[in-house]
């Protein structure tokens, strides 16, 4: 096993980060040793330095008038096959070893996509939550007048993560378009009226979904009747739920910051219009979905509880499409315990690593984020190709070439783990893939 010190002993507090790393320096060992010239040039201690961080200051005056100040971040991870590429977080968890995990990770789920982009993500601790849409711009407006120097269409192309959504990508750019003087695709996500590509909104869920049909079809199965486990509410869960309510799945719970529904019926198209109503235009919580079907139950989060209940439903499928860390060891013991043939991960990281050495140990169909939910970059690559040709591709066109993409994920990440004697582990064969393309193409481009 490689001593992995020269990353962990700079910048100790850097949990996660860390974790991202140790992952995938723990699985593509079989490529360092069948490759002695990666040692020779220090790949790995290349590839876990970002090529540049930008750190700043982004003061906005709140609805009574008072000066808040929050940080904004850009970590420009790794440029070697196009321009950076990754989403905005704004959270109040956000630090940077959060934004670098995010960064490294996007690095591989970028090449896994074989469209040309780098990896990079940024944001800021601002919290959204419970703001004024005018607070937002003010503070978008604020964070963009810095960002905008750093960024440009074959620089660095931004995107939404948690907290960042059309709202606040159409703020970013008004202010970016204003700065730079130029109508450009710098940003992706945005509305369809100005730039924005069909499919986009729903890329992520969509995609994850389609990986999760791959998988099931190496085991001759599909996704119909498959009961699923949804965490989340944001944008990745709600396309995820309504792409299995398309291939007739039935998907039971879903969930935010506060805790989650159960509804055993199953959602359907109006409940999840529903949902969406809620979350996107009242922006209110998901608890209130019980004042409207009261034949499901919501349980909020227990801080006293070492596990999430939301885990521990019998089900066949998970879809964590919440944040990082959200299953842990007895979390993934308990959906084992309860049945589960597939995870399929929406979100960054969702699961500890105990726990997916857990779906690992049982041979589970586990789909790791970097490959699982690529689905998003991807059609953020579709809209940076549309962009620059000044033309939109229509609905039908986007979704072929998603599924097309995320079918390639699937077979580049089941073919490597298949060539390396470890079949059926997607989180080794989308590591390989994703750091075997970046390292090449670095060592390409010389010191
Ligand atoms: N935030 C998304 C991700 O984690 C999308 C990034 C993008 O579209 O650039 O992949």
């Amino acid at each position: 096993m490689t001593d992995i010190t020269f990353v962990t002993d700079r910048d100790q507090h850097e949990h996660e980060f860390h974790q991202a790393v140790r992952e995938v320096i723990e699985s593509i060992q079989p490529v360092l040793d069948k490759n002695p010239h990666y040692r020779r040039e220090a790949v790995l201690e290349r590839i876990v330095e970002p090529e540049r961080v930008i750190l700043f200051r982004v003061p906005w005056v709140d609805d009574q008038g008072q000066v808040r100040v929050n940080r904004g971040f850009r970590v420009q991870m790794n440029s070697a096959i196009g321009p950076y590429k990754g989403g905005l977080r704004f959270h109040p968890s956000v630090n940077l070893s959060i934004l670098k995990f995010l960064a490294f990770e996007q690095v591989f789920k970028n090449a896994l996509t074989s469209l040309p982009m780098g990896g990079g993500k940024g944001g800021s601790d601002f919290n959204p939550k419970g703001k004024s849409d005018n607070e937002v711009m003010r503070f978008c407006q604020s964070f963009m007048s810095e960002l905008f120097r750093h960024i440009g269409p074959n620089t660095d192309v931004p995107a939404g993560d948690i907290g960042v959504g059309a709202r606040e990508i159409g703020y970013l750019f008004g202010t970016y378009k204003k700065l730079a003087h130029e109508f450009t695709g710098v940003l992706t996500g945005k509305s369809l009226n100005w730039g924005g590509s069909l499919i986009r909104p729903e890329a992520t869920g969509y995609g994850c979904t389609y990986f999760a049909a791959e998988m099931l079809s190496t085991r001759n199965e599909t996704l119909e009747g498959k009961s699923c486990l949804v965490s989340g509410s944001g944008n990745v869960a709600q396309y995820t739920i309504e792409k299995l309510l398309d291939l007739g799945a039935k998907p039971v719970t879903f969930s935010d910051s506060s805790g989650y529904v159960y509804d055993p019926a199953g959602l359907d198209r109006d409940k999840l219009n529903h949902i969406m109503r809620l979350k996107n235009i009242q922006r209110g919580r998901v608890e209130q979905y019980v004042e409207q079907y009261p034949e499901a139950t919501f349980t909020p989060v227990d801080p006293a509880l070492d596990y999430n209940p939301l885990w521990n439903h019998r089900a066949d499928c998970a879809f964590p499409s919440a944040t990082q860390n959200e299953i842990n060891a007895k979390d993934a013991q308990n959906l084992i315990n309860n049945g589960i043939q597939v995870v399929a991960e929406g979100a960054n990281m969702p699961t500890t690593p105990e726990g997916v050495n857990i779906f690992l140990e049982y041979r589970i169909l586990y789909g790791p984020g970097k490959a699982a939910n690529a689905g998003g970059v991807s059609v953020s690559g579709l809209e940076m190709a549309q962009n620059s040709m000044r033309i939109n591709w229509p609905k039908e066109e986007v979704d072929n070439r998603l599924k097309g993409i995320m079918k390639n994920i699937h077979r580049m990440c089941k073919e490597t783990a298949d060539q390396y004697g470890r079949p059926g582990n997607y989180v080794m064969g989308a590591n390989i893939a994703g750091f075997t393309k970046v390292v090449d193409s670095m060592l390409d481009q010389g010191v």
